[in-house]
């Protein structure tokens, strides 16, 4: 252990080193050498990776380095799959999950795995979140939007109801990012997509009315501080009381108690935690934003 706190870092991913045919037009994976494969898109390399991204020793070694004592390791975003047939989504779950729990049994307590769920379908996803749950994962990783569904879309927040009921966490990723030409040269779609994606979904639990409805054991985080979200977070206010489009969309505006992160779920769900900062700061990566 490195300090008397335990230095956590949420957001680590993991892909497995093979996995079964899942159908037409899924992720598949190029093995080039033993310690080295490209997640291939058809005939398209997507990503590059290497073993510390199904080898829990290459983990844990890296983890030592770091001072790291504990990871989440939850799924990369583009095994969500939320635009397949939901049956097709349920079975890339199913397996993806089950070779999760494989990658963290050698070191339990030290990874720890997020499932991921076929968020298409609420039924369906509240299912894979309970079989999950039951196996072993810690929570959910889930991402930002379904199509063009928002957090604030009356399936999801039936999800998120059923997470905050469960005591199981949820960990929003962006993800599915808008494309033009604009925005697809010097990776803008994760430099300048992935942040605004955020701050939108954030926006969307706040003016959707999600954190007026959703019960208050629900305990969420967003990826990459948050996005641009805590940036802007005066001017979505002055909106709420000042411009007539968005005044009383939702019970309380953004900067309110109730949920503005400076003050109220924050400080009572993770009073450790301040908005940008992480159990891992003493470490590296990336800064989560609780509520
Ligand atoms: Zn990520």
């Amino acid at each position: 252990m490195s300090g008397t706190a335990p230095v956590i870092d949420v957001h680590t991913h993991y892909v497995p080193r093979g996995w079964p045919d899942l159908g037409p037009g899924t992720p598949w994976l190029r093995i080039e050498t033993e310690t080295d494969a490209v997640i291939m898109l058809g005939d398209k390399e997507f990503r590059r990776i290497q073993a510390d991204c199904w080898d829990a020793p290459t983990r844990l070694a890296d983890m030592d380095a770091d001072g790291i004592d504990a990871q989440v390791v939850s799924p990369t975003p583009v095994f969500f799959s939320y635009g397949r047939d939901v049956a097709q989504a349920i079975r890339i779950a199913r397996s993806l999950n089950d070779l999760a729990l494989e990658i963290c049994a050698p070191a339990p307590g030290r990874l720890l795995p997020m499932c991921q769920v076929p968020l298409q379908d609420p039924d369906a996803a509240c299912e894979e979140l309970d079989r999950c749950m039951a196996a072993g994962h810690v929570g959910v990783e889930i991402g930002n939007h379904v199509g063009d569904r928002d957090l604030d879309d009356a399936g999801v927040v039936t999800f998120l109801q059923h997470a905050a009921a469960l005591g199981a966490p949820v960990f929003v990723h962006p993800w599915d990012m808008a494309s033009s030409p604009r925005l697809d040269r010097w990776m803008a779609q994760w430099l300048v997509g992935m942040p605004a994606e955020t701050h939108l979904s954030v926006l969307a639990m706040i003016l959707g009315g999600v954190f007026d409805r959703v019960d208050e054991r629900l305990r969420i985080c967003f990826a990459h501080g948050g996005g641009s979200f805590a940036f802007w977070l005066g001017r979505m206010n002055n909106a709420w009381h000042k411009r007539h489009d968005v005044i009383g969309t939702s019970q309380y505006p953004p900067a309110h108690s109730r949920i503005c992160p400076n003050r109220g779920r924050l400080s009572r769900i993770a009073p450790d935690l301040k908005p940008g900062t992480t159990a891992s700061d003493r470490g590296k990566r990336n800064r989560p934003l609780w509520w």
